[in-house]
């Protein structure tokens, strides 16, 4: 299991500071804070409950700071610790436009943006759907991950409210990776290890749909179950 960060390391005033310091960054240095890639142990560790630590008026800044991050990355998706901030806060927004074969075949509906405070989520049903997958914290890589087609979202907003969602499709994947990162889980974890590409590779070669080429091409099987009797 991973480990937590100490909460002596991390005491309120210490993620304060950070948070601050993230929030500052454009305005002092002229760039977005950087995304923290693998090997930084800030994405091994389960990230700290949200408990209030920052206060409603940073929280706010820092969420909006994350939300431009992901947006300039640009990606669907950006979880605190891969600022290095070790807190269960992410940003969730997908509304780039995707060609209508794409979109239908992976369940690529828009999401408007939301953040999610403490998320989790659990599986309805048995069906998964296999698709390439990228994380801005692995920069210049993308392999096939097989996940559960729908959830049950669960967070809590910003203002403190309670929310359960259903999600499916592609913004269920975004909310399974992003709350995977806050318990130290990386989408490699999870993926086919013969599927990995460097963005070029698939860029040039596997840039379809859905996977069936590239499972063919690199020679993996492409894992989907069915609902009910069907799964396996
Ligand atoms: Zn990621």
């Amino acid at each position: 299991m991973p480990h937590s960060p100490a909460e002596d390391d991390f005491t309120p005033d210490r993620l304060v500071d950070l948070a601050e310091r993230l929030t500052r960054a454009e305005a002092e240095t002229g760039s977005l804070p950087g995304i923290v890639q693998l090997g930084h142990p800030v994405l091994r560790a389960r990230a700290l409950d949200y408990s209030g630590q920052l206060g409603d008026e940073l929280l706010g800044r820092l969420l909006a700071t994350m939300r431009k991050v992901m947006h300039a990355a640009p990606g669907v998706g950006l979880a605190a610790p891969q600022l290095g901030l070790p807190l269960r806060l992410a940003v969730m927004e997908d509304l780039f436009p995707v060609d209508p074969a794409t979109a239908e075949a992976r369940g690529r509906t828009p999401l408007e943006y939301f953040a999610a405070v403490n998320p989790g989520y659990s599986a309805v049903g048995a069906r998964t759907s296999s698709h390439f997958e990228g994380c801005l914290s692995f920069a210049g890589f993308t392999a096939v991950v097989e996940r559960p087609e729908e959830i049950e979202a669960r967070y809590t907003g910003p203002d403190g409210t309670g929310v359960v969602r259903s999600l499916r499709g592609w913004p269920a994947r975004i909310f399974q990776h992003e709350a995977d990162h806050l318990d130290g889980t990386v989408y490699i974890d999870r993926a086919v290890s013969r599927s990995l590409c460097t963005s070029e590779a698939y860029a040039a070669r596997w840039q379809e749909p859905r996977p069936d080429a590239a499972a063919r091409g690199l020679g993996f099987a492409l894992r989907v179950a069915e609902d009910d009797a069907g799964a396996s």
